[in-house]
């Protein structure tokens, strides 16, 4: 009677970096400690790790640095809805967002004080920009995307 064993892994030859001993592990193990960078030995009993970050430690640097990226940019965000909202508060109370001082006439005087040739008040235009391009932000931007928005909310401001 013939037993047959059929083994479906994959193999890795490593060099010990002490004894130059090349020996197997599978491909699975390999990755286990690629990963965890945990101790193994040779089979001279010589102690190795791999020093490297992992593809998978890479990704989740790359997804943490997003994630960073993507809450500085909500802050910043916030922060100019913050302005808008305070400036619209302010122009209602009649109050101009430039000079701080009350007019009984602010439209007028924003006309005079405040507006270049046929363009109109430029804080207002300023203000309508910013509240379009928060309202066009997506719950899932990428880095490039955030980066877009806060050079975006720099010129606003
Ligand atoms: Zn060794
Ligand atoms: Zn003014």
């Amino acid at each position: 009677m013939s037993v047959k064993i059929m083994v479906d892994t994959k193999w890795d030859i490593v060099e010990c970096s002490e004894c130059g001993i090349e020996f197997c592990i599978s491909d699975a193990w390999e990755q286990h400690r690629r990963d965890d960078h945990k101790t193994f030995y040779c089979p001279n009993g010589h102690s190795q790790y791999f020093p490297h970050q992992s593809e998978k430690e890479k990704l989740q640097e790359e997804l943490r640095k997003e994630h960073i990226a993507r809450i500085e940019i909500e802050a910043k965000l916030n922060g100019a809805l913050d302005t808008i909202n305070k400036t619209k508060k302010r122009i209602n109370a009649g109050v101009c967002p430039d000079c701080h001082r009350h007019f009984t006439n602010l439209e007028r005087h924003r006309m005079t004080k405040h507006s270049s040739k046929g363009d109109g008040d430029e804080t207002l235009l300023r203000l309508r920009k910013l509240e379009i391009k928060q309202s066009k932000i997506e719950p899932n931007f990428t880095p490039e995307i955030a980066d877009f928005h806060a050079d975006i909310v720099e010129s606003l401001l």
